[in-house]
């Protein structure tokens, strides 16, 4: 994916390019960023890719598509909008653009739907989300939803699992606290002694540090399993390298999925305590099971 003239950091850059498999982008995608221009900045960018019909490399920036796709007037990408009045999407809405999306483009070869700020616009809508599972799961061909958010976390599970999350964080934003935690955490895990692994974690019993250690963590986590499958990680973490070469991929996956948890379960606020203790459990589950 070429992204000349958009004006990311590196690690978006990498996020963004290393998306398309065999050319495409993934049907379904969630777009995780704390910075709302930035996530629209992105969804920009891969709505270029999805219609562009120039020669080489998507996007080529030039053709028709690209040029109108930049900016955001090209019939084939909804950027879907809020009814008068509404500070949320309403179910007759999505059902509609359900609806739409079963219908051919006009002009590209591709369609695709863009709902912003989901956090506030969606979250509180299991119903609408709901909605979408069963089309995540079996899209039209050549249609690409994004949804933009700035935590994941305020989303379904089940809308979490299905769709492909893709967290544009530039490594500054974590504190150094959350930084360390997961650090301690994750070299916690490879420690055959429990006891490093229960220290880590009691920096989960702070809510304030909780969220960017898990975050942090799961960059650790997912370069890991870049680095697995011979691709180019994010970050350049010697704990991420550490982790390839002790844990399977299904093991970092089961430790992705434990982050997700744990987060849907600060969410519901759970009692730090015993997040931090049920965190270091599964962790020591995951890793030492055969
Ligand atoms: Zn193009």
């Amino acid at each position: 994916m070429k992204v000349n003239g958009f004006d990311f950091d590196d690690n978006t850059r990498a996020a963004l390019s290393g998306l398309p498999r065999a050319g495409r982008l993934p049907h379904a995608l969630l777009l995780e960023c704390p910075d709302a221009d930035r996530a629209a900045q992105a969804a920009v960018l891969l709505s270029m890719f999805a219609v562009c019909s120039g020669d080489g490399e998507h996007p080529c920036g030039v053709c028709k598509n690209c040029r109108n796709a930049r900016e955001k007037a090209h019939p084939d990408v909804t950027w879907l909008p809020l009814l008068p009045q509404k500070k949320q999407y309403a179910i007759s809405q999505i059902r509609d653009m359900i609806r739409d999306a079963s219908v051919l483009p006009n002009e590209a070869d591709a369609k695709v739907y863009i709902l912003e700020n989901c956090d506030e616009r969606l979250a509180s809508r299991p119903e609408a989300q709901n909605a979408f599972l069963k089309l995540a799961e079996e899209p039209p061909p050549n249609v690409y939803f994004m949804l933009l958010c700035r935590s994941a976390q305020s989303l379904l599970p089940t809308i979490l699992s299905r769709f492909t999350v893709v967290r544009l964080r530039s490594e500054a934003v974590y504190d150094e606290a959350a930084r360390r935690a997961a650090e301690d955490i994750a070299r916690g895990i490879l420690d055959s002694n429990e006891y490093p692994l229960l220290k880590a974690c009691r920096a989960l019993t702070d809510k304030a540090c909780a969220d960017g250690a898990l975050a942090a963590l799961r960059l650790h986590l997912r370069d890991a399993l870049v680095l697995l499958s011979g691709g180019k990680p994010l970050g350049d973490s010697e704990t991420a390298r550490l982790l390839a070469a002790r844990l399977t991929r299904q093991k970092l996956l089961d430790l992705l999925a434990l982050c997700d948890s744990a987060g849907v379960k600060i969410k519901q606020n759970v009692n730090m305590n015993l997040l931090g203790t049920w965190v270091c459990g599964e962790c020591r589950r995951i890793t030492w099971q055969r």
